[in-house]
């Protein structure tokens, strides 16, 4: 586990640290000193298991006495204060979200991009608060309102309720943990109407397969087929710390795609959610489409929490790359990510079968700028008008991103993307694009 550990008490030869899964005891003999390392043992996320880990410190330190090297002071976070004053929710100056009671006395708690900003630790920090406002307002009943994946997944280990980025909800007097089903049974639960199988290694394959996991934990797969016919096959990592809904909702926008572009989105084979290439590797790519194997690689970061916490963090220190555009409640990252890589599979797929109405389809795309195909924005004719030129990525800037006016495969999987996750009709270009799509390649 990295990050996410909050000090709360701190001796000599040992500590006692808060993170995702509970209160740990760690013994800095066994870590590096100031370092976390792995706990152990760890206490359940509840006022007795805090106490339980506390009565293990104060044993291990009777027992082993005084010594020399230290582990991080007391209170040491790295994150900052939280604050519920009146409606508003607060880390640090920052408003990050409100907390009203309505009218029927359900405490309505909405929260911002805590994860994304901040990490895990401080995600940590904001769910205890939301917690512990919760308690003190004695309310009938807590919705929390958050499209935070961390923020999620730690109500939801908590024992909070709810659909796939539906809020969440924690009834009066509930704090004990969730049900504990299997994956596959979590998958279900937040996707209506499809069936997911584990599909396990056969035969003399698996007795080789099942030792080696033992040290080294390797991807599972699923099978999902919906209903109405349709089938995808998931690829997840082993971890202890799987963010299903962040799972559920990749598997859910590109089934949902499929349904609505037919032919040219339900080629789609599979996603692995993995960091099988250097630009997921090092968090350069959210995403990727491979569209000779008709699969969609998305960076397994985003369904650990801390994977997430680590993807986020080298995000946060990478300032020069191009700004992806920003998703709106209830959506959330991993739902903009798979469908800008369903569209890079719809677009290879419809240039494949129908090239001349492809370059018809940019043509109308590029007219929307002044241009006369949407590929002159990054390889302008000879003598063309800068000043066009310019005005015309600025104007894909503010009306979709910033990664958008790289290249025109990115301009139009950023469209389809903002289509996709609007909460709104959208305007401007991307209604003109919803309308190209219809009209050149949805089924009719
Ligand atoms: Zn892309």
């Amino acid at each position: 586990m990295t990050g996410g550990v909050r000090w709360v008490r701190s001796g000599v030869h040992f500590g006692v640290g808060r993170r995702v899964d509970g209160y740990g005891v760690w013994d800095w003999e066994d870590c590096a000193p100031g370092r976390s390392g792995e706990p152990v043992a760890v206490y359940p996320p509840t006022p007795a298991g805090r106490q339980m880990a506390e009565a293990a410190f104060s044993a291990c330190e009777a027992a082993r006495g005084p010594g020399a090297n230290d582990g991080p002071a007391d209170g040491e976070t790295g994150v900052l204060a939280v604050s519920v004053d009146g409606d508003e929710i607060r880390v640090g100056d920052l408003r990050i979200g409100s907390a009203d009671i309505d009218v029927t006395g359900l405490l309505v708690v909405e929260v911002g991009d805590v994860s994304a900003r901040w990490g895990l630790a401080q995600a940590v920090e904001v769910q205890a608060a939301v917690c512990e406002h919760a308690t003190a307002q004695a309310a009938d009943g807590v919705e929390l309102r958050t499209a935070d994946p961390l923020l999620r997944y730690l109500a939801r280990s908590g024992g909070w309720t709810g659909a796939l980025r539906a809020p969440l909800c924690r009834p009066p007097g509930v704090s004990a943990h969730d049900g504990n089903s299997d994956v596959a049974g979590q998958l279900e639960a937040l996707l209506h109407g499809v069936d997911v199988r584990r599909r396990s290694a056969a035969g003399s394959l698996r007795q080789v397969a099942v030792p080696a996991r033992k040290r080294n934990a390797g991807p599972e797969r699923f099978v999902l087929a919906s209903s109405d016919g349709l089938q995808i096959v998931l690829v997840i990592p082993d971890v202890a710390d799987l963010l299903v809904e962040n799972v559920a909702r990749s598997a859910d926008t590109a089934l949902a795609v499929m349904r609505t572009v037919g032919t040219h989105a339900r080629h789609v084979r599979q996603i692995a959610f993995n960091q099988s290439t250097y630009g997921l590797r090092h968090a350069k790519h959210a995403g990727e489409a491979a569209t000779s194997t008709l699969d969609i690689n998305i960076n397994a970061g985003y369904v650990s929490a801390c994977g997430l916490d680590a993807l986020y963090a080298a995000v946060r220190r990478d300032r020069r790359r191009g700004r992806a555009r920003q998703i709106p409640y209830p959506y959330n990252a991993v739902d903009g990510t798979t469908a800008h890589e369903m569209w890079h599979h719809i677009e290879a797929s419809f240039t494949r079968a129908n090239y001349t109405a492809s370059i018809q389809f940019r043509r109308k795309l590029g007219e929307y700028f002044g241009l006369r195909t949407l590929e002159h924005l990054s390889h302008p004719p000879s003598g063309s008008d800068p000043d066009v030129l310019a005005a015309a990525v600025a104007q894909l800037r503010a009306e979709v991103s910033d990664y958008a006016t790289t290249v025109p495969t990115e301009a139009t999987a950023e469209m389809f993307k903002a289509w996709w996750c609007a909460t709104e009709p959208p305007t401007g270009v991307v209604s003109h694009f919803a309308q190209l799509v219809t009209s050149y390649i949805t089924d009719a």
